[in-house]
Parts: C-alpha cells; sequence; structure tokens
C-alpha cells in the first residue's frame, strides 16, 4: 500500500499561520479522502469544492495544491488545501487519545511494525528508550 510521505511540519512549512489555524477547523469536514503517488484529493462540500478541485501535490516541497477559491493559486496554501492536509494526517490529540486507549501489548505490536517499515521509525525507537536508560 502506497502512502504519502509527508509531515504537519511540511504543511506548516507551506502555509501561514492564518490559514493552518483556519483549515485545520475545516479538516473534520473534508469527504471522500483519497489519494495516489503525486496528489492527495478530497472535498468540502460545506465550501462548495467538489472532486478533482481540491489537490495537495504530496511530493513537492514546500508542498503545493489546487483549489478553486480566490487564495487557491498563492504560493502559500489556502485553509482549504491545509483542511486537506490535515484530513490526511490526522489529530494529535485525538491520536493521543486513541494511543492510550490500547492495551499495552497492541502499542508494542505497533511499535514493531513501525521499526520493521522504517530505519528512522527504529531510530527513533531506540533512541527515546536509550533516553529512559532501557537499551
Ligand atoms: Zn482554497
Amino acid at each position: 500500500m502506497f502512502v504519502p510521505d509527508f509531515t504537519r511540519s511540511d504543511v506548516q512549512a507551506a502555509t501561514t499561520p492564518e490559514a493552518l489555524a483556519h483549515g485545520q477547523g475545516l479538516a473534520i469536514h473534508v469527504a471522500d479522502l483519497d489519494w495516489d503517488e503525486y496528489s492527495l484529493w478530497g472535498r468540502l462540500p460545506g465550501q462548495g469544492i467538489g472532486v478533482g478541485e481540491l489537490l495537495v501535490h504530496h511530493a513537492d516541497r514546500p508542498l503545493t495544491g489546487e483549489c478553486p477559491c480566490p487564495d487557491g493559486r498563492a504560493a502559500a496554501l489556502c485553509a482549504h488545501i491545509v483542511a486537506l492536509a490535515s484530513a490526511f494526517l490526522g489529530d494529535d490529540t485525538e491520536l493521543a487519545d486513541r494511543l492510550a486507549a490500547p492495551s499495552p501489548g497492541e502499542v508494542v505490536a505497533l511499535a514493531l511494525e513501525l521499526a520493521d517499515r522504517s530505519a528512522w521509525a527504529r531510530q527513533a525507537i531506540w533512541l527515546s528508550l536509550d533516553a529512559r536508560g532501557s537499551r
């Protein structure tokens, strides 16, 4: 399965603080989120933005996108493009809540799977354990 590889920092670097705040608030309204190796797409029905009009080109750095709104072609990502990217990344508070819910065994299994898929994740996990003196 292909998963777009961009982070919250990439979104932050490609937009303005105002669009970031507004876009993160709109993220829950994004519908029909999907992606391929070049783009992420979805629609914002409440804003009158349909499928095919709203895109994030996730391979570009800084991230770029397309939106039919007046700010959609500006160098900094508009709030709608930020909403789409944020809908894909999910909310950190919700992620923390969900991570706290499962049993420790499930979190261990997830960490092992991440370590298996990504050298970066593997080293990050070891470093975090080293910092706690567990290695
Ligand atoms: Zn827009």
